[in-house]
């Protein structure tokens, strides 16, 4: 299995999941046109096919190109029922829905969901095939143990890493929209990120730090938060970009 990030944060978040012959694209907020020249890019072979596209919550930078990138590629969209109800979403087509909590399959590739707290309902991700194991876990307010026990034994873990509170604090966010972000239903800063990464431990063989906001924090922050509280276990830190895509390869 092979997941490439091809963007991640507020500026837009998609990445390609590719397991045996299966090809889903997770989240839509890229064009086609980015979607296809980054995949390019990371891959080196064009990317002429996506055979599902699975969004995890109705934020536009997750979903301001699910028409688009369903209709280019003639894929199907697969969200949760309480996605669906997103006015923004009411014109996809070829919709199918899945549980938050309830294993499905799209080929070759199992995704088990989870629920997460968001001030738009979301789901964490686990994807599998055969023994290879990765989580995809971004935009929560904070992490509850409900999804530490769904994360046990995943040795890969895509998680965000959102915002540093100091320099939250000393931006230019207005007062409302910092305490957004800082709230339950918001985003991880750094060191909850940590927090979660330290109960998960032994567990763990890669991290990718995922939604690093590129007003509040900065990666080299994020990295070092991460990798304090993974001192001691094998587990290697990687930064997900905004613009620059990333390829992490999924064994078993
Ligand atoms: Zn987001
Ligand atoms: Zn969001």
């Amino acid at each position: 299995m092979r997941i490439t990030i091809l963007g991640s944060g507020s500026r837009g978040n998609a990445a390609l999941v590719e397991a045996g012959t299966t090809r889903v694209l997770v989240d839509a907020g890229l064009s086609v046109r980015q979607v296809r020249l980054r995949a390019e890019a990371a891959r080196g072979e064009r990317l002429d096919r996506v055979d599902a596209v699975v969004l995890t919550h109705g934020h536009g930078d997750h979903v301001g190109h699910a028409r688009t990138i369903a209709k280019a590629w003639g894929a199907p969209v697969y969200l949760t029922e309480a996605t669906r109800r997103n006015p923004h979403l009411s014109a996809l087509r070829g919709v199918r829905l899945f549980g938050s909590d309830t294993q499905f399959a799209i080929g070759e590739l199992s995704i088990d969901p989870h629920p997460i707290p968001h001030d738009a309902p979301q789901v964490a991700l686990v994807f599998e095939r055969e023994n290879a194991r990765a989580a995809l876990v971004t935009d929560l307010g904070e992490v509850q143990a409900s999804l530490l026990d769904h994360l046990r034994d995943v040795p890969t873990l895509l998680i965000e890493a959102n915002h540093d509170p100091a320099l939250l604090a000393a931006g230019p966010y207005p007062a409302p929209l910092q305490d957004r972000i800082l709230s339950g239903v918001g985003h991880l800063s750094n060191m909850q990120t940590a927090a979660a990464l330290g109960e998960l431990g032994s567990g763990l063989r890669e991290v990718v730090l995922m939604h690093i906001s590129e007003t509040n924090n900065q990666g080299a922050l994020a990295q070092a938060a991460a990798e304090e509280a993974l001192a001691g276990h094998e587990a290697t830190v990687r930064l997900a970009h905004q613009v620059e895509p990333l390829t992490v390869d999924v064994g078993a």
